[in-house]
């Protein structure tokens, strides 16, 4: 049996680690598939209301553990439906996570670290730098935090990408450990098909998801066409260069359901030209994907700028006549700072948005 914990907060545990909590205390095993189905399938707060539990291991439980969700410090509410939430995390650290709705479904976009690494140029997660992973706790909480305040239903419609702060692959194992409750009918009850890692392009880590039992879609972040200019905008590129890239994006096993997705933010004259799109064309030739084009959300702290509309229009022809099924994505919570790639910055200030006119 691994170490079982002694105190603390019960999120983030699954089945196995609940079931030994359990045999720790002298209980049957089952206990801790009750205590798993009400954390996160029933979604109890209270340890004390899990009467299918006996007096005395609830007792124990209320007098050593906890089921907490990370605090909301603050929420922002767009014009647009979508509404960010910045939460205050047990060390200080803040996270942010957006939920955006729509006629049928919603859709949460994730944050799986604190910060990031990687030091894009376009992206203002860079400029927090990297503070740390976060724990399957935190990922979990992030949506049952948010479900909760939303009062979505359990089975309702819900897609949940990570495409927040952070770079899941660079936290893959507590990523997968969430991903693995999320996904479980008798957990959270998302299936796995709605759930999206979006990647850099970590390549020993996109082979490692591809012998995950549980793993979800992959979404790469491509962001160029060259070499030399995706070095340029995406520092790791250098050691991860685009054509290893794509050949580990041929050797993943797609699910007969699925494809791969492709994004690329356009930078005005800088990645934008018909010539990168048919480039992108030739990249992509022959792979199981489709591509999502997102106009750059620019900000005061960064140089870049998203193209006209026409120059995006012009992008998408020229990969649609090339047979690549091509959308724009329209970022939502543009008016609150929501919007793809904006996370953290303003969540690390004092009064949770941005100082100076976006
Ligand atoms: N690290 C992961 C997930 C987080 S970023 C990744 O890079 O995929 C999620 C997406 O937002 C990426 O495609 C990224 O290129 C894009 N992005 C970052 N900053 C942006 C911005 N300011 N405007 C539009 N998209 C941005």
């Amino acid at each position: 049996m691994a170490s079982v914990i002694q105190s603390g907060n019960l999120l983030g545990l699954g089945r196995t680690e609940l079931e030994d909590l359990a045999v720790s205390h002298g209980q049957p095993r089952y206990r801790g598939g009750q205590l798993y189905r009400g954390i996160y399938a029933r979604r109890v707060l209270d340890l004390s209301a899990f009467t299918d539990l006996s007096r005395e291991f609830r007792a124990v439980l209320c007098s050593r553990h906890q089921i907490t969700y990370p605090e909301i410090a603050r929420e922002f509410a767009s014009r647009d439906g979508a509404v960010r939430y910045l939460f205050r995390l047990d060390d200080g650290n803040s996270l942010e996570t957006v939920y955006m709705p729509e006629a049928d479904r919603a859709t949460l976009c994730l944050s799986s670290q604190v910060g990031c690494a990687l030091d894009c140029r376009f992206c203002f997660t860079a400029l927090v730098g990297a503070r740390r992973n976060l724990t399957a706790g935190e990922i979990l909480g992030q949506v049952l935090a948010v479900t909760a305040a939303q009062n979505l239903p359990r089975g309702g419609r819900l897609n949940l990408v990570f495409m927040g702060m952070g770079e899941p692959l660079l936290n893959l194992p507590k990523v997968l450990a969430a991903v693995k409750i999320l996904a479980d009918a008798k957990g959270m009850g998302v299936p796995l098909r709605r759930i999206t890692i979006s990647t850099v392009g970590i390549i020993p880590r996109i082979q490692d998801l591809a012998s995950e039992p549980t793993r979800p879609k992959l979404a790469i972040s491509l962001n160029a066409s060259e070499e030399e200019q995706r070095s340029a905008l995406m520092p790791i590129n250098r050691k991860y260069p685009l054509t290893e890239l794509l050949q580990a994006c041929r050797a993943y096993p797609l699910r007969p359901w699925e494809h791969l997705t492709f994004e690329y933010v356009l930078l005005e004259g800088c990645n934008d030209s018909d010539a990168d799109a048919r480039r992108v064309a030739d990249l992509l030739r022959g792979l199981r994907a489709k591509v999502n084009l997102i106009p750059y959300n620019s900000g005061p702290e960064l140089p870049y700028r998203p193209p006209p509309l026409e120059r995006v229009l012009a992008f998408q022809q020229i990969l649609r006549d090339r047979r690549i099924p091509t959308f724009i994505r329209i970022s939502r919570g543009q008016d609150i700072h929501a919007a793809c790639g904006q996370l953290s910055l303003a969540g690390l200030r004092q009064d949770g948005l941005p100082t100076s006119p976006a």
